[in-house]
């Protein structure tokens, strides 16, 4: 990828289970189709080797089509991975997202499984790795209060996980979650990018 000029455009990415990103201009990128298909073969497929006999050629013939599965769901996430971070990275100078070691830590424990399983972590070494070859910077940030922060007033409007939409009793601002925390993640940088320059 050849170093891209500037074009004064920013984003905050929220990264999510409902959507896998939702940007801070309220745009929501969802995995496709097909990933969530190959998602479930691959879960037949590991059902499948579970059940048959240990040493019997129906078990060497599902651990076969097991491995088919698991290259599949590796290559699509992989494809999907390079295509949005493709477009984040020409489409914006700066993209905040989420420390996601910190988050592990701070939020709740069901996260731990969905970071692997939804492969943040590889999305945004991918993302990083574009990002500096187009001369664009990705920027971690602490991901405390990013849900509950009301991204128009700056108060906390407290929700447990289960509550998908912000609607801020102060000021009214009302915008699903994960837009108002993708907000608040770009404010966020902004500010640590502020007080490092
Ligand atoms: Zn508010």
């Amino acid at each position: 990828m050849q170093p891209l000029p500037p074009i004064g455009q920013e984003t905050g990415i929220d990264l999510g289970i409902e959507a896998f990103a939702t940007l801070s201009n309220g745009t929501r990128i969802f995995h496709p189709g097909w990933y969530r298909k190959a998602e479930r073969a691959l879960k037949t497929a590991q059902r499948r080797v579970s059940r048959r006999k240990k040493g019997s050629n129906r078990r060497r013939k599902a651990v076969n089509l097991l491995a088919k599965a698991h290259q599949t769901v590796r290559r699509q996430r992989q494809d999907f991975h390079h295509k949005t971070a493709l477009a984040l990275v020409r489409e914006n100078d700066t993209i905040y997202h989420e420390d996601l070691q910190v988050r592990n830590m701070v939020k709740n424990h069901h996260l731990a499984k969905s970071i692997s399983d939804a492969g943040w972590s590889a999305f945004l070494s991918i993302l990083s790795g574009k990002a500096a070859c187009a001369g664009r910077s990705v920027i971690a940030v602490n991901p405390a209060f990013t849900s509950q922060t009301c991204s128009g007033c700056g108060v906390l409007v407290s929700k447990g996980l289960s509550v998908r939409w912000h609607a801020c009793p102060d000021c009214g601002t009302s915008l699903h979650r994960d837009h108002n925390a993708a907000k608040n993640i770009e404010r966020a940088g902004q500010a640590r990018r502020g007080a490092v320059a």
